[in-house]
C-alpha cells in the first residue's frame, strides 16, 4: 500500500471518525428531554374559584404559579416550566391533565386555594391522589371537582363521575402506579417548604380524589395555599409579599425534588440494596419470616437523601428499613407477603406515619405494588 492510498484508507476515515464521535454524541446530549415540570393554576375566566372578602381564587393562584415558575426559571434554567394556562381563561380539568401528558411532564403541580364554610379553618396543605385521608381532605376534593359540572359534556368526558357523590370517589381506592410514592415525596417537601415561609398553620399532606391528579401520569400534587375565607389566611394569600412567601416555600420543595430525581442517576437504579436498621426498641409490628420468591409487602414511612442513624427520633420507636433508589434512602417498616397483613400494619400505624404507603419487592427487585398485588393473589 502506497502512503497515498495508506492516506484515503486510514488516516482519513480516522479524522472523520474523530471528527464525527463527539459530533454525534454531543447531538444526542442535545436531543435528551429536559426536566419538565407542568404548573396549573387553578381555575379562571368565568370560574373565580373560591371568593374571599377582597380577592379571587383565580387570582392568587396565577399570581404564585408565576413567581414559582420564575423562581425556577433564575435557578434551574435547563427545566421546562409549562403553564395550563397563563392568562385568565377557564380550561376543563381535563384539558390541564392532558396538556401535562401530552409535554411527557415529569412532574405536575396544581395551586389553588382553599375555601370553608367555617371562617375559622385556616391553614396551607398539600395533596396527592388518594382515597381520602380525612373528611376535610374529600370536601376539598368534591369542591375542587365540581368545577366540572359547568364544563361541556362532562358527563361523557368524566365518565359519569358525579363530583357531589361519595360513591364516585370510590374509584380512588385502586391502587396506582409508582407515581404516587414520588407524588407523596415532592408534596411532603412542597407542605414543609411552604409551612417554614409562609408560617400559616399546617395542616399537613393529605390524599384525597382530586379529578385532575387522576388523570395525571406522572408525579402530580395539588397545593391549597391557604383559605381564602379566613381573614388572617387571606390577608396573606391575597398580598404581594405573601404570594411571595407561598412561591418560594413551594420552590424549596421543588428544588429538592429535583436535586433527587431531577438529573438522572443512572448507577443506582433497579438495585435496592435492602438493609434492616438495628434497632434496640421493640415494635408492635409483627416480625415473621418472608419468602422472597413471592411478592413482599413494606410500608414506606418516608425517604430521606442521607442515612439515618438506627435510633433516629423520625423512626418512632419502631424497627425500621431501608432500600435505595436513585441514591435515597428510603425507610419501611413491616413485611409480609400478605397485602392485607401491610394494609392492617399500615392501619395500626397510621397515627404515627400519617403519609405511609405501601412498596413492593420480588426477588430483592422493587416492583409495581398493584402488579405485586395480582401476582400474589395468582399464587394463593
Ligand atoms: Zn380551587
Amino acid at each position: 500500500m502506497g502512503m497515498n492510498r495508506l492516506f484515503t484508507r486510514l488516516v482519513i476515515p480516522m479524522l472523520l471518525l474523530m471528527l464525527y464521535v463527539p459530533q454525534a454524541v454531543a447531538q444526542k446530549k442535545g436531543k435528551e428531554k429536559p426536566f419538565t415540570v407542568v404548573i396549573d393554576p387553578g381555575h379562571g375566566g368565568v370560574d373565580p374559584g373560591a371568593l374571599g372578602r377582597k380577592s379571587k381564587e383565580k387570582d392568587i393562584n396565577m399570581n404564585v404559579s408565576k413567581l414559582l415558575a420564575s423562581m425556577i426559571d433564575d435557578k434551574y434554567p435547563e427545566v421546562k416550566v409549562i403553564f395550563t394556562r397563563t392568562t385568565d381563561v377557564k380550561i376543563p380539568l381535563v384539558q390541564r391533565a392532558d396538556i401535562a401528558n401530552k409535554a411527557n411532564a415529569d412532574l405536575f403541580i396544581s395551586i389553588h386555594s382553599n375555601a370553608s364554610k367555617s371562617k375559622t379553618a385556616n391553614g396551607c396543605e398539600t395533596f396527592t391522589l388518594g382515597a381520602g385521608s380525612s373528611v376535610e381532605a374529600k370536601a376539598a376534593a368534591m369542591y375542587e371537582n365540581e368545577v366540572i359540572l359547568s364544563e361541556n359534556n362532562f358527563e361523557e368526558i368524566y365518565k359519569g363521575f358525579d363530583p357531589r357523590s361519595s360513591e364516585s370517589y370510590i374509584i380512588f381506592e385502586l391502587i396506582r402506579n409508582h407515581d404516587m410514592e414520588l407524588s407523596a415525596e415532592i408534596a411532603q417537601m412542597v407542605q414543609v417548604g411552604m409551612v417554614k415561609e409562609s408560617k400559616l398553620t399546617n395542616r399537613g399532606v393529605s390524599s384525597a380524589g382530586f379529578l385532575v391528579l387522576h388523570r395525571t401520569v406522572m408525579p402530580s400534587i395539588l397545593v391549597e395555599l391557604g383559605f381564602i375565607t379566613n381573614s388572617k389566611d387571606e390577608n396573606l394569600i391575597a398580598s404581594k409579599e405573601g404570594q411571595k412567601k407561598l412561591a418560594k416555600g413551594i420552590f424549596e420543595g421543588f428544588s429538592k425534588y429535583y436535586e433527587i430525581y431531577g438529573q438522572k442517576k443512572e448507577k443506582s437504579n433497579d438495585k435496592p440494596v435492602v438493609k434492616t436498621n438495628e434497632s434496640k426498641t421493640n415494635t408492635a409490628v409483627p416480625q415473621k419470616e418472608v419468602s422472597k420468591d413471592k411478592p413482599v409487602f413494606k410500608l414506606q414511612i418516608f425517604a430521606s437523601s442521607s442515612k439515618l442513624a438506627p435510633g433516629d427520633k423520625r423512626f418512632k420507636g419502631e424497627k425500621a428499613q431501608y432500600y435505595t433508589e436513585n441514591g435515597v434512602y428510603k425507610y419501611t417498616i413491616g413485611e409480609s407477603n400478605s397485602y392485607e397483613e401491610i394494609q392492617q400494619i399500615k392501619k395500626n400505624l397510621s397515627e404515627k406515619f400519617k403519609e405511609a404507603f405501601v412498596v413492593a419487592f420480588l426477588n430483592g427487585k422493587k416492583i409495581n405494588t398493584q402488579e405485586a398485588v395480582k401476582i400474589s393473589q395468582k399464587q394463593k
